[in-house]
């Protein structure tokens, strides 16, 4: 294949980008296959400065990746071979898209850039997308209507677009957004041309990606010598998980370690059950005896002995039969907290418990009662977390606690009345059916019992 042919074009220009999907291309190109290449730009002026660092750099920068045993590797990325510097009309990002050679259209954009109501509907309320169905070009959706009602306009061949983001079914959920947005705005061409002519696969992607520190630089110019302006650093555990359905071509990514599969529900059950789920169960259980960072409450043996017990006896029965090895991912997510090089703190992990009951805890609490085994090691995450919310609302917490969905005066008011934990369980959004269950509120009470002894004297086992 001819060299650079195609154009992997990528959209949000974030430290994950440059330390994830950027290395996988590279490795291709390492390994001989140069038939790919990024170019890279961002919907905010926020990463100008870092967009022309890069560009003085030809698009190159240095990786620093860190082991849980603390050995540090430093490796000069090279699959990003063009800049697309920002300008308000997003031109240099609209005549890439147009390009024909451009065949993926990727994008990191976080969480929060997808702007959709816990139904998973998009939410047209919100300023950003009112400004974008008025043509601004503020969101994803507003970008991409935009640049691509230029690619149709100019010859219409299909294109992927591809979500990077932590999101479930991220492909799909972006999807529904975008389409609904194209209706909204009375875009009925690009709609059916979106809808043809475009696929846009789940993935699931990992690599703790802290924000570069001044460190980072600092450590890169003594290893390597070179003065890069542009470095990032991350753990050194990769994946990237890619349901296959690609509309116009994609790189050869299953030569490099990522797994091309048909559905993506596997591993993203996996990765919030086990990763997500007992990474704050971590935080809370940190935050209540004293510690700061994730990776100081993981090597608590108490607290690591609860995390294994709620994954071992409750997730791992429900996931199962699974085509992952959910012991060893267990064994490697316990492991990568643990990493005492990355410090990630227990503030921002604990942030957002009010979603992430429902989302990461309740289905194996009802999937455990379903197959009448009593939850007791799952109940003791959100039983953590009432506790936790019970020094909240003393403001007992050593830092501010970050919720998107706390309506703080509610929650003061229940964690102060006389019945506080019989009307947080019987909160539905939080529980579902089981805000019913006589059986499960015995045994959050046992179980929250056990938890206020267990902080007087955390060296012991819960
Ligand atoms: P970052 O803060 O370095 O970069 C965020 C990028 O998103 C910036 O380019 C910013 O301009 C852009 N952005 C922010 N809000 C936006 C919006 N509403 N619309 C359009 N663009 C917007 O963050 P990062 O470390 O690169 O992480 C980005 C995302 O990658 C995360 O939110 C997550 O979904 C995913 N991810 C990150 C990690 C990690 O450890 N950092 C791990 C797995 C997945």
């Amino acid at each position: 294949m001819q060299k650079h042919q195609s154009v992997w074009m990528h959209i949000g220009a974030g430290s994950f980008h440059r330390a994830h999907q950027a290395w996988y291309l590279h490795r291709l190109i390492q390994q001989g296959d140069d038939s790919w290449s990024i170019a890279l730009g961002n919907i905010r002026n926020d990463a100008n400065v870092l967009l022309n660092n890069l560009a003085e750099q030809n698009g190159e920068y240095t990786l620093e990746t860190v082991s849980p045993e603390g050995e540090r590797h430093y490796e000069k990325i090279t699959s990003i071979r063009k800049i697309l510097h920002w300008d308000e009309k997003l031109s240099e990002l609209a005549k890439q898209a147009s390009a024909k050679e451009t065949r993926v259209i990727a994008f990191t954009v976080t969480e929060g850039g997808y702007y959709l109501t816990p139904e998973h509907e998009l939410d047209s309320e919100q300023v950003d997308i009112k400004a974008d169905l008025n043509g601004e070009m503020r969101t994803i959706y507003g970008t991409l209507a935009h640049i691509l009602s230029d690619r149709l306009a100019a010859h219409g061949e299909p294109v992927t677009l591809l979500n990077c983001d932590n999101l479930r079914h991220n492909g799909e959920r972006f999807r529904h957004g975008f389409l609904s947005f194209l209706k909204l705005k009375g875009e009925t061409a690009l709609y059916e041309w979106v809808k043809t002519q475009t696929r846009s696969p789940n993935t699931m992607v990992d690599r703790i990606t802290p924000r570069p520190t001044p460190d980072v630089a600092e450590r890169v110019k003594a290893q390597t010598g070179w003065d890069d302006k542009a470095p990032v650093m991350g753990e050194s555990f990769i994946q990237w998980v890619i349901e296959d359905d690609f509309i116009n071509g994609r790189p050869a990514l299953e030569q490099v370690g990522v797994e091309m599969v048909e559905s993506v529900l596997p591993w993203e059950e996996a990765k919030i059950r086990i990763l997500n789920a007992t990474h704050s169960c971590i935080a809370w259980a940190g935050t209540l005896t004293g510690f700061n960072y994730i990776d100081d409450s993981t090597r608590q043996e108490p607290i690591k002995e609860m995390a294994w017990k709620y994954v071992t006896e409750d997730v791992i029965p429900s996931l199962s039969p699974s085509p992952l090895d959910l012991e060893k991912y267990r064994d490697v997510v316990l492991e990568r907290f643990s990493n005492p090089y990355i410090k990630d703190t227990n503030q921002r992990v604990a942030a957002d418990g009010l979603s992430k009951i429902p989302g990461f805890i309740t289905p194996t609490l009802l999937e455990c009662y379903q197959r009448k085994h009593t939850p007791t090691a799952t109940a003791v995450l959100p039983a953590l977390f009432f506790v936790f919310l019970k020094d909240w609302a003393k403001g007992k917490l050593p830092y501010e606690y970050q919720d998107g969905v706390l309506d703080a005066t509610y929650f003061r008011a229940l964690i102060n009345s006389d019945n506080a934990l019989a009307q947080f369980v019987a909160n539905e959004t939080l529980f579902g059916s089981l805000a019913k269950s006589p059986e499960f509120y015995s045994l959050m009470e046992k179980t929250v019992a056990n938890v206020e002894q267990w902080i007087k004297s955390p060296e012991q086992s819960l």
